[in-house]
């Protein structure tokens, strides 16, 4: 598939701020960039994105990694394409040798669906721009709205036939299968050996993107009067395609909604196009639906500003209303733009420019909470219970604020508005809060009670093997929280040594040195002893006890150091995070990244970038007498272990036996003696 070569290449090239940031705003700290994590409900930035480690970490939830890891995770690829996506990025060639036929067969799914996606756009660009029926249905019909062709090349727009099968025929020719054609809902039928239709026959098409600019689904629109058609239809649901957390332009809007600080809310695709054109790109449509959780993180990592466009008639802003209330629960700064009469997006760019569209906006923005408040006011008129319902429903939407400053300044502005003491507000806001917290509350408890009864162990799932080996993120913390066996603990406590520091010897001792030298005195440090490197020691340490570790990665891992161990340039970090396998390097990330949470206290004290040097240093000024506690505290674990095993021995065995039973149990009591004295005291290799 992909060869070592390149590899190496990829994992060179590819900057984790540069990759990240493709996704999520980062704004620098100290060495270090933080922004919202994509991957939990974050409200504060809990991703660190460290570029001299070239990795990333949640704080949070912990998920994380090398660049490769973020992007297998993020775009849901696999490892192998998560490095052709790195490729493409950096401009790397890779050198694809052709398919088997078995090969084809081990591709995932997903990858065919979006390669077979990928060939639907070209195949429909291209009876858009040169088929006769394409030119003059399809190209025409955009054109007639305003389209100019820079734009409708921009968003891939195309034309799918009035044939019934033009496109199913034509993809089956050049190979792809009856299984994907269904599986992406580009073809239907097919049941019984029936033959496949289109499903998007005589529409103009609509390809959606992902964030980084993958094709999901398509979106058509039907140019004739049909009964019993909708005007639009959609890709059905599939493993690549989730409607509630796709936002139709999103992967056209990001640079400029990260530059402009702001993100304008539309509800179709022609809106967003023609927004495009009229030079604001900072804009993404919900494609009809209520906005959803996911949708809204997507844009919130990009900004905390949001306008949404609606068109005047009033069904519609009573509708949106709802959704919104999802916006101001997220935190984000949520203003509302109403077009003029008998205008829609679509239509309103069209007459503007961006600077006089800009200009309206800036005109006619109001604030969410002050528009819903008119609104609903202009509403109610003086009905005293409608006016009792009004008031209730603006204070939920404000209870729903995380920021106390906000919701006090709207409790404020909301009383001048509703003519209300602004004590009862908050009182009443207050009250909101608490039920809701209630609420959330019980009903995690109950979540938790009904995994209980299920049995469910994912939440201490293993972490190495199990999920590294099919490199696989689920398992946040990244250390096992129960263990398979009692001695993984432990092994992946010195694990953690080898990965960081290596060949790093455990101690270097200097001697002072008076040196007279025409009668100066000079004090000078010298060099006199350095101990053995970190794999070395621990090494030598395990072996005298014949103990060798019982995790399979970690004993991999453990393996492939000691290969090394003489080895001066040996660099561990850099080995580990870049080695080929991603259980190792996944599992490598972790270990090296745990140094975050170790230095927070210092953080506190010194500011995150001392923090963070002062750990370290003050870890590898410590490897002396760690390092040998770990291992200690391994042997510790299996001389406990043993103890076990020979009483369990003495209780059911013959009494024959027992007398060398028992003088093993002593032996061993002895042997615990010891190391515990030893990690009761602090160990110090001599010297
Ligand atoms: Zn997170």
């Amino acid at each position: 598939m992909i060869d070592q070569v390149t590899i190496g290449r990829i994992q060179d090239a590819a900057q984790i701020v540069e990759v990240v940031s493709d996704f999520v705003t980062l704004r620098r700290r100290g060495v270090n960039y933080v922004g919202l994590c994509p991957f939990h409900e974050d409200r504060t930035p809990s991703f660190s994105v460290s570029p001299t480690k070239n990795i990333c970490k949640c704080f949070s939830c912990g998920e994380g990694g090398t660049p490769i890891h973020f992007v297998m995770k993020h775009e849901q690829l696999t490892y192998y394409e998560a490095l052709k996506y790195l490729a493409k990025k950096y401009n790397i060639e890779v050198i694809e040798k052709e398919y088997t036929d078995e090969e084809r067969q081990a591709q995932s799914d997903r990858e065919s669906m979006f390669i077979l996606n990928e060939y639907a756009r070209d195949y429909f660009e291209k009876i858009l721009h040169t088929h006769p029926e394409g030119k003059a249905v399809g190209l025409s019909y955009f054109r007639e709205r305003g389209f100019r062709d820079d734009i409708i090349k921009k968003f891939q727009l195309g034309y799918s036939l009035e044939q019934r099968d033009a496109f199913s025929v034509e993809a089956q020719k050049a190979g792809y299968k009856q299984d994907y054609l269904l599986k992406t809902g580009l073809s239907m039928g097919g049941e019984q050996g029936r033959p496949l239709v289109d499903r998007f026959r005589g529409r103009v098409l609509f390809p959606v993107h992902t964030l980084s600019g993958k094709v999901v689904a398509f979106g058509g629109r039907i140019l004739k009067k049909v009964e019993n058609t909708g005007k639009y239809v959609n890709s059905p649901e599939s493993e690549i395609y989730s409607k509630s957390s796709e936002l139709y332009g999103i992967y056209f809007a990001k640079s400029a909604i990260v530059k402009q600080d702001k993100c304008f809310l539309v509800e179709g695709y022609t809106d967003v196009i023609s927004m495009h054109q009229a030079g604001i790109e900072n804009v993404v449509a919900s494609s009809g639906t209520a906005l959803t959780g996911g949708q809204i993180r997507a844009i919130h990592r990009f900004s905390e500003n949001i306008t949404v466009l609606y068109d005047g008639d009033a069904a519609g802003i009573n509708a949106a209303l709802r959704g919104i209330d999802l916006l101001l629960e997220d935190g984000m700064n949520v203003k509302v733009v109403l077009l003029p009469d008998g205008e829609d997006p679509d239509s309103f760019a069209k007459k503007q420019n961006a600077e006089s569209f800009h200009k309206y906006i800036q005109e006619n923005e109001s604030d969410f909470i002050r528009f819903k408040t008119e609104l609903l006011l202009e509403q109610v008129g003086d009905d005293p219970i409608k006016r009792a319902g009004l008031i209730s429903n603006v204070v939920e939407s404000i209870s729903l604020i995380p920021n106390s400053i906000k919701r006090s300044v709207y409790a404020q502005e909301c009383s001048l508005l509703l003519n209300m003491d602004e004590r009862v507000l908050i009182n009443e806001i207050n009250r909101i809060r608490k039920r809701n917290y209630e609420r959330k509350r019980d009903q995690k408890e109950k979540e938790a009670a009904r995994s209980e009864a299920r049995g469910d162990t994912r939440a201490n799932g293993g972490n190495g093997a199990g999920a590294a080996a099919n490199a696989s993120f689920g398992t946040p913390k990244g250390v096992p929280v129960t263990p398979a066996n009692p001695y993984e603990r432990y092994e992946l406590a010195i694990l953690r040594y080898v990965v960081r520091y290596g060949n790093t010897p455990l101690y270097r001792k200097f001697e002072e040195q008076k040196r007279g030298e025409g009668g100066k005195v000079i004090h000078e440090n010298v060099l006199v002893e350095v101990g053995p490197g970190v794999t070395e020691f621990i090494h030598f340490d395990l072996d005298r006890d014949k103990i060798q570790f019982t995790h399979p990665l970690y004993l991999q891992m453990f393996e492939e150091a000691c290969e090394h161990m003489t080895d001066a340039q040996f660099e561990s970090p850099r080995y580990f995070l870049s080695h080929p396998d991603p259980s190792v390097s996944k599992l490598a990330s972790e270990l090296i990244s745990d140094r975050y949470h170790l230095s927070k206290i210092h953080a506190k004290i010194l500011g995150e970038e001392e923090g963070d040097k002062d750990s370290r240093l003050l870890e590898e000024n410590l490897l002396n007498s760690h390092v040998p506690r770990a291992t200690t505290e391994l042997k510790n674990a299996y001389v406990l272990q043993k103890i076990k095993e020979v009483t369990e021995k003495l209780k059911t065995s013959e009494p024959v036996n027992h007398l060398s039973l028992i003088s093993e149990l002593k032996q061993l009591q002895e042997i615990k003696k010891v190391l515990s004295k030893e990690l009761g005291e602090r160990i110090v290799l001599r010297y």
